[in-house]
This record gives structure tokens, sequence and C-alpha cells, in this order.
């Protein structure tokens, strides 16, 4: 039988210690709060438990030995209301590859490090659709549409973007465009874009030569030694390569920036920080006026431990933030029957590639990639933002938003290459794979560049989150339930950019850059015979911040509207937005902007006005 731990009250308590509570650790403490982390897992070492399992492929890309275990908790997932969801039960490929945060520093120890801003457009992709196409496009076009503005604008947000960007360590040189002029930035990175490969520097001249705006990739692996604004140095990146590929690999020298190695060590520097290793967090305990009076978390020996606060930070991440919530009755569940309800609603994926085999490709001769044979998972390449948001016109166009373009990335590290993670077969193994892999690296081989994508999955009122009713987890609780499906939006973006007139840039682009064997364009997979059938790492919506209690979980401050001693941020957390796979920067301001709200909650106790304090960027 278990026992039950009384523990003191702390000012703070964080659930989880990945990203987005790494934040709110060395803001509040440094503040002079007392703070109380639960996390699972440990506090990983890299220098102790990552680069001494340096060569462990299997044990880490198959076994997932830094992973939390699908077997004590998964989700299940089904495509609408009259199917049956069925648990993911490993994550491997083919069909699952996302990993759960395990422990300190959480699932950004596993992830890419592609990093980007969120333009202007997407703040307000609503409104901006409706004054610009008309009121009833975006119905027209999207289905039971659900999508709403964020409830600040880009302005607002950017400086706590500038914030986040020098705290969590960020690499580029500039962020793309908006309708032609650079992306307005009142700061820019700290830290120098990673260097270019000879692909990456010819597809930014091709494109500059045809009027577009590309910059470096925008990467949080540390391209030089930098110390952040917490006072943590930070080691930059040896190019070994080990982290690329399915973005399993742990970093050996703590380049790739977690809360492990850029936030926490500032919050334990303050002597203020409590740090709750291998625990669980199980529920959250509300008083008769709806704030939260304690957490509950299982020890490692099965005890449970009672840890009340004045204020409370979920950064479980994902579906473990919103589930929290419905298990412990926190807001008003998601019912897609009448499209009442918050908690669950809107759930929406970022961005994906099930609809298209991509746009017009061709091949650059003396582009090998001989000096590059130790890239990471993010950079090397320039990018574009000339095809995404509304930077060009979608009059007559049946879809809103677009998709990132860049040409010229690392290859990937050795791990990455070994492309078992992707399932055996005559492109993963036996002599013509290894022909490949061999000229991959001539200096006199040839490079490929593609073009395409999808555009983005729009939040509706039939993709939601809720309680699955059959199957529990290791602890006896419900797990969390996916009824999503991909969005026309998604299908039709993919479709123009890979056919006439939508193609037609890009192969002006590959022309320019004097490539040959130019494909005019990808293989579209028929609308809607693509369905969602894992559960991914950009999970957007679910737990949206917005401007009414009715259709958002959280206001302007990231406060819940029905427990206001409750704060979190992260993906689920955004309102909506465009095909980028940097869903971390996105949601890296919501944490900074938590911060500044939980402050002000300790200081005056309440509901606080949802808009931000006046404070503006560049628009
Ligand atoms: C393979 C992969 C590639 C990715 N690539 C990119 C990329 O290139 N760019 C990008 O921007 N993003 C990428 N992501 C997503 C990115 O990693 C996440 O957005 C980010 O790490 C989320 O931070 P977070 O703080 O919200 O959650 P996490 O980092 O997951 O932290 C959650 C924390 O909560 C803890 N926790 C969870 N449940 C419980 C519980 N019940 N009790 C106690 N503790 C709990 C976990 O241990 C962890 O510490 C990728 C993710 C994956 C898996
Ligand atoms: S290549 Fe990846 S694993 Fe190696 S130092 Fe750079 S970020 Fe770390």
């Amino acid at each position: 039988m278990s026992t039950v731990i009384q523990e003191a009250p702390a000012d703070v308590v964080l659930m989880g210690l990945g990203v987005m509570s790494g934040t709110i650790a060395a803001e509040l403490s440094i503040a002079g709060y007392n703070v109380v982390g639960v996390t699972r897992g440990p506090y990983w070492n890299y220098a102790t438990d990552f680069a001494s399992n340096k060569y462990d492929e299997w044990g880490i890309g198959f076994e997932r030995k830094f992973d939390f275990p699908a077997s004590l908790q998964t989700t299940t997932i089904r495509n609408n209301v009259n199917q049956f969801a069925l648990p993911a039960r490993r994550p491997t490929f083919p069909i699952q590859y996302h990993s759960l945060g395990f422990g300190v520093g959480g699932v950004a120890q596993h992830y890419g490090g592609n990093m980007g801003r969120q333009g202007p457009w997407a703040f307000t992709m609503n409104s901006s659709t409706a004054s610009k196409y008309g009121a009833g496009h975006l119905a027209s076009i999207n289905p039971n549409d659900d999508t709403q503005d964020w409830p600040f604008t880009y302005a607002e947000y950017e400086p706590y973007y500038v914030a986040w960007e020098q705290a969590f360590g960020i690499s580029g040189n500039g962020n793309g465009n908006v309708n032609g002029a650079p992306m307005p930035m009142s700061k820019n990175y700290p830290m120098q874009g990673h260097p270019l490969t000879p692909l990456g520097s010819a597809f930014q001249s091709a494109s500059e030569a045809l009027g577009y705006y590309a910059c470096p990739h925008v990467s949080s692996l540390a391209s030089v030694p930098y110390m952040n604004t917490y006072g943590v140095q930070i080691n930059g990146c040896v190019y070994d390569g080990w982290c690329g590929s399915s973005c399993n690999y742990p970093c050996e020298t703590g380049a790739k920036a977690n809360s492990a190695f850029r936030s926490i060590p500032a919050a334990i520097k303050t002597g203020k920080f409590k740090m709750v290793l291998n625990s669980e967090v199980f529920r959250m305990d509300t008083k008769a006026d709806g704030t939260i009076s304690d957490i509950r978390y299982y020890d490692a020996q099965g005890n449970v431990h009672v840890q009340p606060g004045t204020v409370f930070f979920n950064g479980m991440w994902g579906y473990n933030q919103t589930r929290s919530m419905l298990i412990s009755g926190v807001g008003a569940p998601y019912n897609p029957t009448t499209a009442t309800g918050s908690v669950g609603r809107g759930l929406t994926y970022g961005y994906g590639t099930y609809s298209s085999t991509g746009g017009p490709s061709g091949s650059v001769a003396g582009m090998g990639l001989n000096s590059f044979c130790a890239g990471n998972a993010a950079g090397g390449d320039t990018f574009l933002y000339d095809f995404m948001d509304d930077n060009f016109d979608h009059t007559g166009l049946n879809f809103i938003g677009g998709a990132q373009q860049s040409a010229g990335g690392y290859s990937g590290g050795g791990p990455g290459n070994l492309t078992q993670a992707g399932g055996v077969s005559s492109a993963s193994q036996g002599s013509a794979y290894k022909a490949t892999q061999k000229s991959k690296y001539q200096a006199a081989a040839t490079g490929h560049v593609s073009f395409g994508g999808v555009a983005p999955d729009l939040p509706n009122t039939t993709s939601y989150w809720d309680i699955d009713p059959h199957y529990v987890d290791a602890w006896g609780d419900p797990c969390a339930r996916i009824t999503h499906d991909w969005t026309p939006n998604g299908y039709l973006g993919a479709s123009y950019f890979a056919s006439s007139p939508g193609n037609a840039p890009f192969i002006a682009i590959l022309n320019k850059m004097g490539a040959t064997g130019i494909s005019n364009g990808g293989t579209v997979v028929a609308p809607f015979s693509a369905h969602t059938d894992w559960w991914g790492h950009h999970w957007r919506g679910g737990n949206r911040v917005g401007v009414s209690a009715s259709t958002s979980v959280f206001n302007g401050w990231q406060q819940a509207w029905m427990a206001p001693n409750l704060f979190a941020a992260g993906e689920v957390n955004n309102t909506t937005g465009d095909t980028v796979p940097s869903g971390t920067h996105i949601a890296g301001p919501q944490v900074q902007i938590a911060s500044e709200g939980m402050q002000k909650y300790l200081l005056s106790p309440g509901l606080l006005t949802a808009s931000l304090d006046g404070k503006t960027g560049p628009t």
C-alpha cells in the first residue's frame, strides 16, 4: 500500500521539466520565488549519459532507452467519432516514431532543432483571410471551420520572441520575409547561422536573383559557444552529426538546446529551485473557487506525494497537458456534438507530408556533401518564406497558407544515414543503398533539390482530444484519445505546389541553379486517401489561448480562464499557424508571457486582463 506524503507548500509548482517549464523554473527562481518542479525520468547529463552511449544506435533509435516507454502510457487514435480508437503501442517506424519527453529536457533531448519564427499573418489568420478573401471564405474551404485569431498580434508577441531566443540560444541570421520585406525583428538571433553547404549557397543566390528572400536555416543547435541571458555557458556544435535523421539521438555536447542545458542550471544556481525526479504527476486538485490547491504525484517507490502551491504551470506537453486537465476536472471538456466546451477543442496537426511526395525537383552537379558528412539535424541550408502565409496571392485558390521551402541542408549523421528506422527495404540496405551512401560524400557528386509541401492543417469542430473510455495507463488512469483527420487545406496546397501554375516559381529556381533532370511536379496523394494514423510532435491547439472562455482554455496571459492560478505553454496552446517545422520556437514566447503572468498573479491573485501590457516590437 502506498504512503501519502504531504509536501511543504511552494510559491510555484511545475508539472514537467521540458523546454517550457525550464523557462518558468529559471525566471521565477531568479525573481526570488520558491519553485518546485516534478518530472518523470532523470536529469540527463550529456557528458556521462550521452557521450558514453554514443554508438548505441539500436538502444537509442529502436529500443528508445532515453524515452518514456509507450507501454506505461500512450494515446489512442481514430479519425472520426464513428471509429473505435486504437492505442499506439510503440514509438518506432513504421507508423509511430514520435518519442515522449522523459526527464529534464523533455522531448527536446530528441528533437531536430529546426527553428524559425511564425510571421504576422498566422496570428490573424482568421480575420486576415476574411477581410482579404471574403467573410465566408474560410468556412467554404474548411468544413466545420473552427479557426480563430490568436489573442495577440505579431508586434505584441515580438518582445517575447526576443527574450526567449536570447535565453534558449538560437542560431541564424534573419527569419524570412513578409510580403517581400524582411520579417521585422527588433534583435537578430544571438548566434550566427550554421555554415552553408555549396548547395545551400547556390539555392540562396538563385532565389535572390529571382526576387525571393532566402536566409540561413534558423536552428537551436548552437553554432558557436555562447553564454545565454541566464549566464549559462553553452558549447558550440562540433558537427559530428550524431543527432541527425529521425531525431532520436541526444546531443553529446549540450549544443542542442533544451531546458537541461539552458534554463534548469540557472534555476538550480539560485538555491530556490527544488527538482523532483522520476515521479509521475497524476492529478491536480481544485478548491471550491476552481483554483488549483495542489498536485499529486507518485514517486519511484509508488508513494503518493501531495504538493501544494500558490501558482501552477502545466508543462507536460501535448496530450499530457490536455489529458491532465480532463482527468482532474479542470476547465470545460469539449463536446463535439454541441461544439461547446474548450479543453480538447481545436486540435490540429502543424504540418505533415501525408499528401504529397513534393513538387518539382532537379539535380545540381558538383554539389556533393563531402565537407558536410558530419552534418547535424538543422543547418547548412537556406530557406524561403515566400510560399507560405499570405506572401503570395491566394485569390481564386481553395486553400490558405503554404509551406516553407529550403535546400542544401546537412545530410545528417552516422545513425541518420542508417535509415533502418524508416523500415528495412532495398532503400535502406544492400549494394544499391551502399552505393548511394558512398556517392553522397563525393565532392563531385550531384546534389538534389526538391520543393513542395502541404498547406496547414486547419482547426475544425470534428478534430479534438478527449479521454478514452476503454484504455488505461500503467497507473489505472484513462489514456488520452485523439480524434483527428487531415483537413482539405493540406491536400489542396500540396496539389497546387506540385502542378502548374503553383510549381512555376520552383522550376524557375531550379533552372537558375543550373539543375538538370528537372521534374515538373511531385505525386499528389488523392484527397482524403491518407488518414491520421500516428501522433506527432507538432500537435497544435487542443488547449488553445484565445479571447473567450467558451472557445479557448487560456487567456492572453496563458492563464486558465476557469482556474486562474494555472498557467501553461506549448504547441498545444497555439491557436493555429502555418506550415513550419519549428513549433518550439513558435511556442517559446508563450512561456515568456506565462512567466510574466505568473509573477503578476503572485503579486495580485485573480484573473488577469486578457491582453499584454502594451509592449510592442516592430510591425
Ligand atoms: C523526433 C522529434 C523531432 C522534433 N523536431 C522538432 C524540430 O525540429 N523543431 C521544433 O521546434 N520542435 C521539434 N520537436 C518538438 C519539440 O521537441 C517539442 O515541441 C518541445 O520539446 C516541447 O517542449 P515542452 O516543454 O512543451 O514538452 P517536453 O519537452 O516534452 O517536456 C515535457 C516534460 O513533462 C514531463 N512529463 C510529461 N508527463 C508527465 C507526468 N505525467 N508527470 C511528470 N512529468 C511528466 C516530461 O518528462 C518532460 O520533462 C520534435 C519532437 C520530436 C519527438
Ligand atoms: S552534430 Fe548534433 S550531436 Fe553533434 S555536437 Fe552538433 S548538435 Fe550535438
